[in-house]
């Protein structure tokens, strides 16, 4: 971006009281609410009561898409509109989450071979994942890597002293 640009968008943020981009999408979603209440289609599709309020509107996916489908995300059949407080809750229920995003508690991650939550700094980080963590974590990982240096006939190669 060019200076005046950039100079430009500080001086909007400053007369907004937020940043340009949160203003935007906020008028997005008033314009959105605005056009559902004409409609009368500002009905939540999870309590089937009216959603009275833009602030109280949220946006979902009906069939998740992550992990699925990136057709699903733009889907427009698959959008359907909600009370923020109905879909939050939606996501706290263990029967709609994914396996692998079990509710972790504060500070604490699945790991998938001990088969229980572990404290996060026992991971190593893997950025491509959703939560930045290793599948496993580092004692689990490192097993793992000891069983991959087993030799062909099935032998156990010792593990260099520093891993023990
Ligand atoms: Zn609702
Ligand atoms: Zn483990």
């Amino acid at each position: 971006m060019k200076q005046f640009e950039i100079d430009r968008h500080r001086n909007m943020s400053t007369q907004l009281g937020m940043p340009r981009g949160t203003a935007a999408n906020r008028l997005r979603k008033l314009v959105l609410f605005d056009l559902l209440k004409r409609h009368n289609e500002n009905i939540c599709y999870r309590c089937k009561k009216n959603i009275e309020q833009a602030e109280d509107l949220s946006i979902e996916h009906i069939k998740p898409w992550e992990h699925v489908d990136v057709a699903l995300f733009w889907d427009l059949s698959n959008i359907a509109f909600s009370h923020l407080r109905c879909n939050c809750a939606a996501a706290r229920r263990p029967v709609v989450q994914l396996k692998h995003r079990r509710t972790a508690p504060e500070g604490m991650n699945w790991c998938r071979t001990h088969k229980q939550f572990l404290p996060v700094d026992r991971f190593s980080t893997q950025p491509s994942r959703w939560n930045g963590l290793c599948y496993d974590c580092k004692d689990c990982t490192n097993t793992a890597k000891r069983e991959a240096r087993r030799s062909p006939d099935g032998v156990m190669v010792a593990p260099p002293p520093e891993e023990r």
